[in-house]
């Protein structure tokens, strides 16, 4: 019974059913000097799969004391369902189809565009220095290095997934999904989130004494589902072992980052963002909880994402924000918080989160948040949420009363339809053609996913091997 009452009051919690953030009675804290910085991103997990989200069967108790010790959003939004034009938003501060960056199946020779500023370009101004640890997935090629985009330091690998293990297929010289230190491929030993858990708590030793920014990118919990035997044995009985066993050391991992700066005596004015790149996964196991959709669709089980900001110098602990927001905030709230100037012409389409934690204020950062892959589109405005899917239709539904997205209001709120309609074409003209776009048979698939959840029932495929199967 008492875990039925908790995951009713989780439930309750994630819903969002407010859509204007809670006052806060903040009190003002003395200004501790600049933060260090460090975005700690995870890719493809399940809106539901924390401790902090509600999940009663995957334990992730060093992430849930990161919550407890910060703010929790339950509206915060990625700027894309799928890795590349999320990170690609993520760490530019803009909306990516701006520059090209729409779609996930990046080109060999292309990447995110050259003219663009990243995050550590702007803290680099800012006199921080700066690491990747992790995936990248933002171009292969040296011109899109990390490097090349204003960090100092790089240890991960360059494609979109890898094993969790060392594979001398892949661990050589030139191979996008090796591990590089910097541009130079290095051989290296045990799990692969424990690496770059292990750098992680390296980089933050060497780099003690300065102000840093770490963007920590682990790849889990992508596919492949590869976990350590100890973990599988700890999981033995769990119905998804492999996302228990890999949750757990992704767990362990944030754990041994922030002990090692409580130890350094650093945590408190570190400023932590913790997120996933997109919604989970129908490969991965992932549970999106109340939501429609995962990643790859517009619906909010592909985009909207556990979001988690720690400054516990600056910021109230244990608050719930349920205001509208994006990743895309996390630049100016970067800028911001290492004090930079936000009033020059950056262009970014993100928005400082810091005054509206500081302050008592009733607004959303955002009134608007836009998503566009190709032939799928999405406008949210406060409550509501239209879905456009070309040459085929639209829905509108309600989030405050439907976060399930099932009830379309098409018909009985003419005009929102034609508010959020407009809004969306309006953004639009100020968007690039694509770059490039995803390999047709993706394309089908997604669009069939699209047109089945439009309408309320299971897709016939959502993979190009199952449509391959439903077409013979
Ligand atoms: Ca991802």
């Amino acid at each position: 019974m008492f875990k039925l009452i908790k995951w009713l009051l989780s439930l309750l919690l994630l819903s969002g059913c407010r859509s204007a953030p809670e006052i806060s009675s903040q009190v003002t804290k003395p200004d501790p000097g600049l933060p260090n910085i460090i975005v700690i991103l995870i890719d493809d997990a399940g809106y539901a799969d924390f401790g902090f989200m509600g999940s009663t069967d995957l334990e992730t108790p060093n992430i849930d004391v990161l919550a407890k010790d910060g703010v929790v959003f339950t509206d915060a939004h990625v700027s894309a369902s799928v890795c590349a034009p999320s990170r690609a938003g993520l760490i530019t501060g803009r909306y990516q189809q701006r520059f090209g960056s729409e779609c996930n199946s990046i080109p060999l020779g292309m990447g995110l565009d050259t003219q663009q500023k990243t995050i550590a370009d702007y803290l680099k101004q800012l006199g921080y220095y700066s690491v990747v640890i992790g995936k990248w997935h933002l171009g292969l090629t040296p011109a899109y290095y990390p490097r090349r985009r204003g960090f100092d330091e790089f240890y991960g690998f360059l494609a979109g997934g890898r094993s969790y293990f060392p594979d001398e297929r892949v661990d050589q010289p030139g191979n996008p999904r090796a591990i590089l230190h910097n541009e130079e491929q290095i051989a290296f030993s045990g799990y692969l989130t424990d690496y770059f858990g292990d750098r992680a708590v390296d980089f933050v030793q060497q780099h003690k004494d300065e102000r840093f920014f770490m963007y920590l990118a682990f790849n889990a919990v992508h596919t492949p589902m590869e976990a350590k035997a100890e973990h599988l044995q700890k999981f033995r009985d769990h119905p998804r072992r492999e996302l228990a066993a890999m949750t757990w050391s992704l767990d362990e991992n944030v754990g041994k980052l922030v002990t090692k700066l409580k130890k350094e005596n650093l945590y408190d004015n570190t400023l932590i963002f913790f997120l996933s790149d997109n919604g989970g996964a129908t490969n991965n196991q992932s549970n999106m909880g109340p939501l429609k959709g995962w990643k790859g669709n517009k619906f909010e089980g592909g985009q909207r994402v556990p979001f988690i900001m720690s400054w516990p110098a600056r910021l109230s602990k244990g608050r719930h924000y349920r205001g509208l927001i994006s990743s895309l905030d996390i630049v100016p709230t970067a800028i911001a918080a290492a004090g930079g100037d936000l009033s020059s012409n950056l262009q970014l389409d993100g928005i400082d989160l810091l005054p509206y934690l500081l302050t008592q204020t009733v607004t959303a950062p955002h009134t608007h948040l836009f998503w566009r892959k190709d032939k799928m589109a999405a406008v949210r405005a406060r409550n509501y949420k239209l879905i456009r899917l070309d040459d085929y239709g639209y829905r509108l539904y309600d989030l405050d009363r439907d976060l399930a997205e099932t009830i379309d209001l098409r018909k009985d709120s003419i005009a929102q339809l034609g508010q959020l309609k407009h809004a969306l074409e309006k953004w639009e003209k100020e968007l690039e053609i694509p770059r490039w776009l995803e390999e047709p048979e993706w394309n089908q698939v997604t669009y069939e996913i699209h047109q089945a959840l439009m309408e309320n029932r299971a897709p016939k495929y959502i993979n190009p091997r199952e449509m391959k199967k439903y077409s013979n």
